[in-house]
């Protein structure tokens, strides 16, 4: 619930927008709409500010939602999951061995908290440490199959899609 005091600067702030409604009637259904999208005072007044960043005339209600739908996943990203007991923040660490001259190889998933993982990583080091046959790789990562890996994943393809966008 929006505040009284809030929500007359908030449909205050959005009359600056150009071919803002100026009937008393539709301004009122505004209002109704923000109470509708946004829970607290905070929350309306981010999300006036948003509107105001993106828009200079009046963007009607369905944009509303949409920018409103956004700023709701904005917020959601930035609590990002900090992952399960054998990822960081998603990421997962992927040990692999390979055999020299073929395309064999080897994926190990290191179990366990981040000493065991330590510890699994030193010991296939030592292993193939000196090895003629067998190179070992520590340094892969992938997505872990917690919440916090497919929030992993989706961030990471939504950067890669952006780079592609830019080129
Ligand atoms: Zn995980």
């Amino acid at each position: 619930m929006i505040s009284r005091e809030k929500m007359d600067a908030c449909l205050g702030r959005l009359g600056m927008l150009k071919r803002f409604p100026a009937q008393e009637r539709v301004v009122i259904q505004i209002g109704k709409l923000l109470n509708e999208l946004c829970a607290s005072d905070e929350e309306a007044i981010a999300f006036v500010s948003r509107v105001l960043d993106e828009h200079d005339d009046w963007p009607g209600p369905a944009a509303l939602r949409q920018i409103h739908g956004r700023v709701a996943s904005d917020r959601g990203a930035a609590t990002t999951p900090i992952g399960c007991d054998k990822c960081k923040q998603g990421y997962r660490r992927v040990f692999k061995v390979v055999e020299r001259g073929t395309d064999r190889k080897e994926i190990i998933l290191p179990e366990g908290d981040a000493v065991a993982i330590m510890r699994q990583e030193s010991e296939l080091q030592q292993k193939y440490r000196g090895s003629k046959t067998h190179d070992f790789y520590s340094s892969g990562f992938r997505f872990c199959e917690c919440p916090a890996g497919k929030h992993a994943e989706h961030e990471y393809r939504r950067a890669t899609e952006r780079n592609e966008h830019r080129v």
